[in-house]
């Protein structure tokens, strides 16, 4: 049967918004050696800010807004939020899009108004076998040496506008990597889907190493890395394109606000609403409820 104490602390946590699916994965958590950590909204904000808009292919900068907004509407994406709270605060006339997809850990595809449009990262262009021109590739450059995280807007196969974002690490951020480290998580990696330079951003100002332009296949296999080398892994994600990893690491916390059901149903401990705060809460009473029973 289980301890009272496993029971009186699953119960505690879920007073605070956090729930334990069971011993084993407090047992787990209590061990963890290892924290692998997403980068876009887990240790950033939410919401990350779209701080410019580039309109390519004869477009204008509300258009391609408006476009990028109603193909993003049905998505969780923090980005997919920045660009509709953006086209949201100009005014602009939103609708549903007719069709929507998420390929997970690269960007959106929609049909809107009729048109065929796609959003996301320059992988995602590769896949559908497109090159940025020469005046796109310009534009990205200045944004990236700016820091900016990147999305590409594709209509049929002429890429039409281009979004920087920013996103700052949160404010609870170091609060709970110094606290993991106190409970004795040897290893802090941020692993995210983005580009080199806005994640060596964040990993730096949080003091922790980073794996960037990880997909889903390269977050699971840094969970597998360091589990082959000994170590007890806590995954933690928020999106899709986190599932994997989630579900393979000997603990997966998942940060659920609405609309990102998948990563829960693949995590052993789910933190809900946009508490960072609750991750370290999390471990705290796993260790104090292994702690108890032992
Ligand atoms: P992270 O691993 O940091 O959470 P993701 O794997 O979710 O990041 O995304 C990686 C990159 O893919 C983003 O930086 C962005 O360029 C692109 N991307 C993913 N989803 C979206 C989306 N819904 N809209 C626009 N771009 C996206
Ligand atoms: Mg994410």
């Amino acid at each position: 049967s289980t301890p009272l104490a496993l029971i009186a602390a699953v119960g505690n946590a879920a007073r605070r918004g956090i729930v334990i699916k069971g011993g084993a994965s407090m047992e787990a958590c209590s061990r963890a050696t290892t924290v692998l950590l997403d980068k876009t909204g887990t240790l950033t904000a939410s919401t990350p800010e779209l701080v410019g808009i580039d309109a390519f292919a004869g477009r204008t900068e509300d258009e391609v807004l408006r476009l990028a907004a109603i193909a993003e509407t049905p998505s969780s994406h923090p980005l997919a939020r920045a660009v509709c709270a953006a086209a949201t605060a100009k005014g602009l006339d939103l609708s549903e899009p007719e069709y929507f997809e998420v390929a997970g850990g690269h960007g959106v595809l929609a049909v809107v108004e009729g048109r065929q449009v796609a959003i996301g990262n320059e992988r995602f262009l590769a896949l559908r076998g497109l090159t940025p021109p020469e005046h796109v590739r310009q534009a990205a450059e200045r944004r990236e040496d700016a820091g900016h995280t990147l999305a590409y807007l594709v209509e049929g196969d002429t890429v039409i506008g281009m979004f920087g974002f920013l996103a700052q690490p949160r404010e609870s951020a170091p609060a709970v990597i110094a606290g993991l480290r106190k409970l004795g998580v040897r290893h802090l990696v941020m692993v995210t889907g983005d580009r080199s330079k806005p994640a060596e951003a964040v990993a730096r100002r949080l003091g922790i190493e980073y794996l960037a332009q990880a997909t889903p296949q390269a977050k699971l296999d840094e969970v597998q890395r360091h589990q082959r080398d000994g170590q007890v892994v806590a995954m933690v994600g928020d999106g899709i394109n986190d599932a994997t990893a989630l579900a393979a690491a000997d603990v997966g916390i998942a940060m659920v606000s609405a609309g990102a059901e998948v990563s829960a149903m693949a995590a052993d401990i789910v933190v809900h609403g946009d508490h960072l705060g609750r991750v370290l809460t999390a471990a705290r009473l796993a260790r104090r409820g292994i702690r108890t029973i032992k």
